[in-house]
Protein backbone atom coordinates (compact mmCIF):
# COMPACT_ATOMS: atom_id res chain seq x y z
CA UNK A 1 0.00 0.00 0.00
CA UNK A 2 1.04 3.24 -0.94
CA UNK A 3 2.36 5.80 1.97
CA UNK A 4 -0.78 8.42 0.90
CA UNK A 5 -2.81 5.65 0.98
CA UNK A 6 -1.86 4.89 4.63
CA UNK A 7 -1.96 8.69 5.78
CA UNK A 8 -5.49 8.97 4.12
CA UNK A 9 -7.00 6.04 6.27
CA UNK A 10 -5.23 6.76 8.99
CA UNK A 11 -7.58 7.91 12.35
CA UNK A 12 -4.54 8.51 14.60
CA UNK A 13 -0.66 8.86 14.50
CA UNK A 14 0.83 6.65 12.71
CA UNK A 15 4.36 5.34 13.81
CA UNK A 16 7.04 4.09 10.98
CA UNK A 17 10.79 2.73 11.36
CA UNK A 18 13.71 2.98 9.53
CA UNK A 19 16.86 0.42 9.31
CA UNK A 20 20.17 0.34 7.43
CA UNK A 21 21.61 -2.58 5.22
CA UNK A 22 23.60 -4.87 7.15
CA UNK A 23 27.55 -4.39 6.54
CA UNK A 24 28.53 -6.70 3.23
CA UNK A 25 29.31 -10.60 4.71
CA UNK A 26 26.13 -10.38 6.95
CA UNK A 27 22.79 -12.19 6.32
CA UNK A 28 19.18 -10.96 6.38
CA UNK A 29 18.22 -12.33 9.62
CA UNK A 30 20.51 -9.11 11.02
CA UNK A 31 17.88 -7.30 9.61
CA UNK A 32 15.19 -9.30 11.54
CA UNK A 33 17.07 -9.25 14.92
CA UNK A 34 17.09 -5.79 14.88
CA UNK A 35 13.34 -5.36 13.77
CA UNK A 36 11.70 -8.31 15.93
CA UNK A 37 11.59 -6.46 18.72
CA UNK A 38 9.97 -3.47 16.98
CA UNK A 39 7.07 -5.01 15.03
CA UNK A 40 4.76 -5.62 18.00
CA UNK A 41 3.85 -2.47 17.85
CA UNK A 42 2.82 -2.34 14.00
CA UNK A 43 4.54 0.09 11.98
CA UNK A 44 2.75 1.11 8.79
CA UNK A 45 6.32 0.76 6.76
CA UNK A 46 9.59 0.03 7.44
CA UNK A 47 12.03 2.80 5.16
CA UNK A 48 15.29 0.88 3.97
CA UNK A 49 18.22 3.58 3.57
CA UNK A 50 20.42 3.29 0.25
CA UNK A 51 24.29 3.65 0.37
CA UNK A 52 26.90 4.74 -2.31
CA UNK A 53 29.64 2.71 -2.97
CA UNK A 54 33.27 5.01 -1.31
CA UNK A 55 36.69 4.70 -2.80
CA UNK A 56 38.89 2.69 -0.88
CA UNK A 57 42.56 2.11 -1.16
CA UNK A 58 43.64 -1.44 -0.59
CA UNK A 59 47.31 -2.64 -0.40
CA UNK A 60 48.63 -5.42 -2.81
CA UNK A 61 50.87 -7.92 -2.93
CA UNK A 62 54.06 -5.56 -4.10
CA UNK A 63 53.38 -3.50 -1.42
CA UNK A 64 51.92 -0.49 -3.07
CA UNK A 65 48.22 0.62 -3.36
CA UNK A 66 45.39 0.67 -5.68
CA UNK A 67 41.56 2.78 -5.50
CA UNK A 68 39.06 0.34 -5.20
CA UNK A 69 35.13 0.90 -5.00
CA UNK A 70 33.85 -1.10 -2.06
CA UNK A 71 29.88 -0.91 -1.64
CA UNK A 72 29.49 -1.70 2.05
CA UNK A 73 25.73 -1.71 2.30
CA UNK A 74 24.69 -3.14 -0.48
CA UNK A 75 21.15 -4.64 -0.95
CA UNK A 76 18.51 -2.05 0.13
CA UNK A 77 15.94 -3.42 -2.81
CA UNK A 78 16.29 -6.90 -1.42
CA UNK A 79 15.90 -5.93 2.09
CA UNK A 80 12.92 -4.20 0.95
CA UNK A 81 11.08 -7.48 -0.74
CA UNK A 82 12.53 -9.60 2.14
CA UNK A 83 10.70 -7.27 4.56
CA UNK A 84 7.67 -6.94 3.12
CA UNK A 85 7.39 -10.71 2.60
CA UNK A 86 8.40 -11.61 6.43
CA UNK A 87 6.33 -8.96 8.16
CA UNK A 88 3.78 -8.01 5.41
CA UNK A 89 4.32 -4.69 6.09
CA UNK A 90 5.20 -2.16 3.38
CA UNK A 91 8.74 -1.35 2.72
CA UNK A 92 10.29 1.92 1.20
CA UNK A 93 13.43 1.81 -0.47
CA UNK A 94 15.43 5.50 -0.32
CA UNK A 95 16.65 6.26 -4.04
CA UNK A 96 19.71 8.21 -4.04
CA UNK A 97 21.15 10.14 -7.48
CA UNK A 98 24.78 10.02 -5.70
CA UNK A 99 27.56 7.21 -7.23
CA UNK A 100 24.57 5.90 -10.33
CA UNK A 101 23.40 7.07 -13.54
CA UNK A 102 20.10 6.98 -14.97
CA UNK A 103 19.96 4.10 -16.80
CA UNK A 104 21.01 2.30 -13.11
CA UNK A 105 18.42 3.90 -11.59
CA UNK A 106 15.64 2.88 -14.29
CA UNK A 107 16.65 -0.97 -13.87
CA UNK A 108 16.19 -0.23 -10.15
CA UNK A 109 12.99 1.18 -10.52
CA UNK A 110 12.25 -1.70 -12.61
CA UNK A 111 13.37 -4.33 -10.01
CA UNK A 112 11.44 -2.50 -7.19
CA UNK A 113 8.17 -2.40 -9.37
CA UNK A 114 8.25 -5.87 -10.57
CA UNK A 115 8.67 -6.95 -6.55
CA UNK A 116 5.63 -5.39 -6.10
CA UNK A 117 7.12 -2.39 -4.06
CA UNK A 118 5.45 1.07 -4.90
CA UNK A 119 6.69 3.41 -2.46
CA UNK A 120 10.24 5.47 -2.63
CA UNK A 121 12.05 8.19 -1.11
CA UNK A 122 13.88 9.59 -3.71
CA UNK A 123 16.86 11.66 -2.47
CA UNK A 124 20.19 13.22 -3.49
CA UNK A 125 22.48 11.58 -1.52
CA UNK A 126 25.95 12.72 -0.21
CA UNK A 127 29.21 13.43 -1.75
CA UNK A 128 31.33 10.15 -0.90
CA UNK A 129 33.86 10.17 2.02
CA UNK A 130 36.71 12.75 1.67
CA UNK A 131 35.53 14.67 -1.24
CA UNK A 132 34.29 18.04 -0.43
CA UNK A 133 31.05 18.33 -2.55
CA UNK A 134 28.70 16.42 -4.23
CA UNK A 135 29.30 15.58 -8.02
CA UNK A 136 26.46 13.53 -10.09
CA UNK A 137 27.83 10.37 -11.80
CA UNK A 138 28.39 10.99 -15.76
CA UNK A 139 24.65 10.32 -16.90
CA UNK A 140 23.44 10.79 -13.69
CA UNK A 141 21.26 13.55 -11.75
CA UNK A 142 22.90 16.22 -9.85
CA UNK A 143 19.30 17.21 -7.78
CA UNK A 144 16.45 15.04 -5.98
CA UNK A 145 14.82 16.75 -8.51
CA UNK A 146 15.90 15.23 -11.30
CA UNK A 147 15.75 11.97 -10.23
CA UNK A 148 12.31 12.70 -8.96
CA UNK A 149 11.04 13.86 -12.40
CA UNK A 150 12.75 10.44 -13.84
CA UNK A 151 10.59 8.52 -11.59
CA UNK A 152 7.30 10.63 -12.39
CA UNK A 153 8.03 9.87 -16.08
CA UNK A 154 8.05 6.38 -14.89
CA UNK A 155 4.81 6.41 -13.63
CA UNK A 156 3.69 8.50 -16.92
CA UNK A 157 5.48 5.10 -18.73
CA UNK A 158 8.08 7.21 -20.13
CA UNK A 159 11.05 5.65 -20.03
CA UNK A 160 15.14 6.64 -21.34
CA UNK A 161 14.78 4.80 -24.00
CA UNK A 162 12.89 7.01 -26.51
CA UNK A 163 11.70 3.50 -28.41
CA UNK A 164 9.37 2.39 -25.78
CA UNK A 165 6.08 3.37 -26.77
CA UNK A 166 3.32 2.75 -24.56
CA UNK A 167 5.24 1.03 -21.88
CA UNK A 168 4.12 0.12 -18.78
CA UNK A 169 3.28 2.96 -15.97
CA UNK A 170 4.81 2.27 -12.82
CA UNK A 171 2.90 3.82 -9.64
CA UNK A 172 5.33 4.93 -7.34
CA UNK A 173 4.45 6.88 -4.48
CA UNK A 174 7.43 9.51 -3.85
CA UNK A 175 8.92 10.96 -1.02
CA UNK A 176 11.45 13.58 -0.81
CA UNK A 177 13.80 14.82 2.34
CA UNK A 178 13.44 18.08 4.14
CA UNK A 179 15.16 20.00 6.39
CA UNK A 180 13.65 21.75 9.80
CA UNK A 181 17.32 23.21 10.08
CA UNK A 182 17.94 23.85 6.56
CA UNK A 183 20.46 21.76 4.46
CA UNK A 184 24.18 22.68 5.19
CA UNK A 185 24.43 23.61 1.51
CA UNK A 186 22.06 26.02 0.86
CA UNK A 187 22.51 30.02 1.62
CA UNK A 188 19.51 30.09 3.62
CA UNK A 189 16.47 28.69 4.62
CA UNK A 190 14.31 30.66 1.97
CA UNK A 191 16.06 29.13 -0.83
CA UNK A 192 16.18 25.91 0.53
CA UNK A 193 12.44 25.87 0.99
CA UNK A 194 12.29 27.17 -2.44
CA UNK A 195 13.76 23.93 -3.77
CA UNK A 196 11.44 21.52 -1.47
CA UNK A 197 8.51 23.35 -3.02
CA UNK A 198 10.26 22.53 -6.29
CA UNK A 199 9.97 19.06 -5.18
CA UNK A 200 6.61 18.89 -4.15
CA UNK A 201 5.31 20.85 -7.06
CA UNK A 202 7.12 18.56 -9.22
CA UNK A 203 5.28 16.13 -7.74
CA UNK A 204 6.30 14.98 -4.24
CA UNK A 205 3.89 13.43 -2.48
CA UNK A 206 5.39 13.48 1.04
CA UNK A 207 7.83 15.18 2.97
CA UNK A 208 10.22 13.44 5.55
CA UNK A 209 12.48 15.36 7.86
CA UNK A 210 16.15 15.11 8.82
CA UNK A 211 16.40 14.47 12.64
CA UNK A 212 15.60 17.26 15.15
CA UNK A 213 16.17 17.98 18.62
CA UNK A 214 14.34 21.22 19.14
CA UNK A 215 10.39 20.41 18.48
CA UNK A 216 10.23 24.25 17.98
CA UNK A 217 12.14 23.91 15.47
CA UNK A 218 9.98 21.68 13.60
CA UNK A 219 7.43 23.33 14.58
CA UNK A 220 8.35 26.12 12.46
CA UNK A 221 9.37 24.75 9.60
CA UNK A 222 5.91 23.14 9.02
CA UNK A 223 4.51 26.81 9.22
CA UNK A 224 7.15 27.92 6.93
CA UNK A 225 6.37 25.33 4.55
CA UNK A 226 2.54 26.29 5.04
CA UNK A 227 3.02 30.02 4.04
CA UNK A 228 5.19 28.98 0.93
CA UNK A 229 2.09 27.22 -0.27
CA UNK A 230 3.51 23.27 0.58
CA UNK A 231 0.39 21.30 1.27
CA UNK A 232 1.63 17.76 1.68
CA UNK A 233 2.04 15.79 4.70
CA UNK A 234 5.51 16.44 6.89
CA UNK A 235 6.76 13.66 8.32
CA UNK A 236 8.91 14.34 11.42
CA UNK A 237 11.85 11.78 11.76
CA UNK A 238 13.31 10.55 15.18
CA UNK A 239 16.41 9.38 16.48
CA UNK A 240 17.41 9.08 20.09
CA UNK A 241 20.53 10.99 21.54
CA UNK A 242 22.97 8.14 23.39
CA UNK A 243 26.13 8.84 23.88
CA UNK A 244 28.32 11.98 24.94
CA UNK A 245 30.29 11.68 21.14
CA UNK A 246 27.47 12.11 19.60
CA UNK A 247 27.46 16.27 21.29
CA UNK A 248 29.58 16.52 18.32
CA UNK A 249 29.06 13.53 16.23
CA UNK A 250 25.62 14.73 15.31
CA UNK A 251 26.67 18.18 14.69
CA UNK A 252 28.75 17.59 12.13
CA UNK A 253 27.62 14.64 10.43
CA UNK A 254 23.06 15.70 10.35
CA UNK A 255 24.16 19.93 10.65
CA UNK A 256 21.46 19.38 13.74
CA UNK A 257 21.81 21.88 16.91
CA UNK A 258 21.58 20.22 20.21
CA UNK A 259 19.44 22.19 22.40
CA UNK A 260 21.40 23.11 25.54
CA UNK A 261 18.98 21.60 28.27
CA UNK A 262 19.82 18.29 26.50
CA UNK A 263 23.50 18.28 25.86
CA UNK A 264 24.14 19.62 29.17
CA UNK A 265 22.13 16.66 31.15
CA UNK A 266 23.73 14.46 28.50
CA UNK A 267 27.27 15.83 30.02
CA UNK A 268 26.46 15.11 33.45
CA UNK A 269 26.37 11.51 32.70
CA UNK A 270 28.65 9.12 33.96
CA UNK A 271 28.22 6.55 31.45
CA UNK A 272 26.39 5.73 28.02
CA UNK A 273 23.98 4.00 29.86
CA UNK A 274 22.95 6.75 31.83
CA UNK A 275 22.75 9.28 28.61
CA UNK A 276 20.81 6.36 26.81
CA UNK A 277 18.21 6.62 29.79
CA UNK A 278 18.44 10.77 28.99
CA UNK A 279 18.01 10.40 25.28
CA UNK A 280 15.12 7.64 25.36
CA UNK A 281 13.37 10.83 28.35
CA UNK A 282 13.98 13.57 25.68
CA UNK A 283 12.62 11.42 22.87
CA UNK A 284 9.88 10.40 24.49
CA UNK A 285 9.02 14.27 25.53
CA UNK A 286 9.63 15.12 21.92
CA UNK A 287 7.27 11.96 20.71
CA UNK A 288 4.27 13.20 22.79
CA UNK A 289 4.62 17.02 21.85
CA UNK A 290 4.90 15.73 18.19
CA UNK A 291 1.69 13.89 18.63
CA UNK A 292 -0.29 16.64 20.05
CA UNK A 293 0.40 18.76 17.68
CA UNK A 294 -1.21 16.42 15.16
CA UNK A 295 1.62 15.05 12.88
CA UNK A 296 0.76 12.06 10.80
CA UNK A 297 3.33 10.20 11.22
CA UNK A 298 6.54 9.16 14.11
CA UNK A 299 9.12 7.89 11.85
CA UNK A 300 11.99 7.10 13.76
CA UNK A 301 15.66 6.23 12.62
CA UNK A 302 15.81 3.07 14.47
CA UNK A 303 20.19 2.91 13.89
CA UNK A 304 20.99 0.21 15.49
CA UNK A 305 19.76 1.62 18.40
CA UNK A 306 16.04 -1.00 18.70
CA UNK A 307 15.79 -1.23 22.19
CA UNK A 308 15.77 2.66 23.18
CA UNK A 309 13.11 3.10 20.33
CA UNK A 310 10.99 0.36 22.04
CA UNK A 311 11.38 1.86 25.51
CA UNK A 312 9.82 5.22 23.12
CA UNK A 313 7.07 3.81 21.43
CA UNK A 314 6.28 1.70 24.23
CA UNK A 315 5.83 5.23 26.57
CA UNK A 316 4.65 7.11 23.14
CA UNK A 317 1.83 4.66 21.79
P1 LIG B 1 18.27 18.00 -2.83
O1 LIG B 1 16.83 18.19 -2.64
O2 LIG B 1 18.78 17.80 -4.22
O3 LIG B 1 19.01 19.26 -2.17
C1 LIG B 1 20.42 19.30 -2.02
C2 LIG B 1 20.90 20.74 -1.90
O4 LIG B 1 20.77 21.40 -3.15
C3 LIG B 1 20.10 21.60 -0.92
O5 LIG B 1 20.98 22.53 -0.34
C4 LIG B 1 19.08 22.31 -1.78
O6 LIG B 1 18.68 23.55 -1.20
C5 LIG B 1 19.86 22.49 -3.08
N1 LIG B 1 19.04 22.40 -4.29
C6 LIG B 1 17.98 21.60 -4.52
N2 LIG B 1 17.54 21.73 -5.77
C7 LIG B 1 18.37 22.62 -6.37
C8 LIG B 1 18.47 23.16 -7.68
N3 LIG B 1 17.58 22.82 -8.62
N4 LIG B 1 19.45 24.04 -7.94
C9 LIG B 1 20.35 24.41 -6.98
N5 LIG B 1 20.31 23.93 -5.72
C10 LIG B 1 19.34 23.04 -5.43
N6 LIG B 1 21.55 9.84 2.03
C11 LIG B 1 21.92 8.65 1.52
O7 LIG B 1 23.00 8.56 0.90
N7 LIG B 1 21.15 7.53 1.66
C12 LIG B 1 19.96 7.55 2.32
O8 LIG B 1 19.30 6.54 2.44
C13 LIG B 1 19.53 8.81 2.87
N8 LIG B 1 18.35 8.89 3.52
C14 LIG B 1 17.91 10.13 3.96
C15 LIG B 1 16.63 10.24 4.55
C16 LIG B 1 16.17 11.47 4.99
C17 LIG B 1 14.78 11.58 5.59
C18 LIG B 1 17.00 12.62 4.88
C19 LIG B 1 16.52 13.95 5.40
C20 LIG B 1 18.26 12.52 4.31
C21 LIG B 1 18.73 11.29 3.83
N9 LIG B 1 19.97 11.15 3.23
C22 LIG B 1 20.37 9.94 2.71
C23 LIG B 1 20.88 12.30 3.15
C24 LIG B 1 20.67 13.13 1.89
O9 LIG B 1 21.01 12.38 0.75
C25 LIG B 1 21.55 14.37 2.01
O10 LIG B 1 21.05 15.21 3.03
C26 LIG B 1 21.82 15.15 0.74
O11 LIG B 1 22.88 16.06 1.01
C27 LIG B 1 20.66 15.98 0.20
O12 LIG B 1 19.66 15.21 -0.29
P2 LIG B 1 18.28 15.86 -0.80
O13 LIG B 1 17.49 14.79 -1.38
O14 LIG B 1 17.68 16.72 0.25
O15 LIG B 1 18.87 16.81 -1.98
Amino acid sequence: MKITAHLAKATDTLLSFEVLPPLKGKSISSIYDHLDPLMEFKPSWVNVTYHRSESMFKKKTDGTFEKVEVRKRPGTVGICAAIMNHYKVDAVPHIICGGFNMRETEDALIDLNFLGVHNVLALRGDAPKNEASFDAEPGGHNYAIDLLKQITNLNAGIYLDEDILNGGKTDFCIGVAGYPEKHFEAPNPEIDLRYLKEKVDAGAHYIMTQMFFDNQKFFAFVDACRKAGINVPIIPGLKPLTSKKQLSVLPRVFHVDIPSTLSNDIMKCKSDAECEQVGTEWLIEQSKELRKFGVPVLHYYTLGKPKVIRNVVEQVF
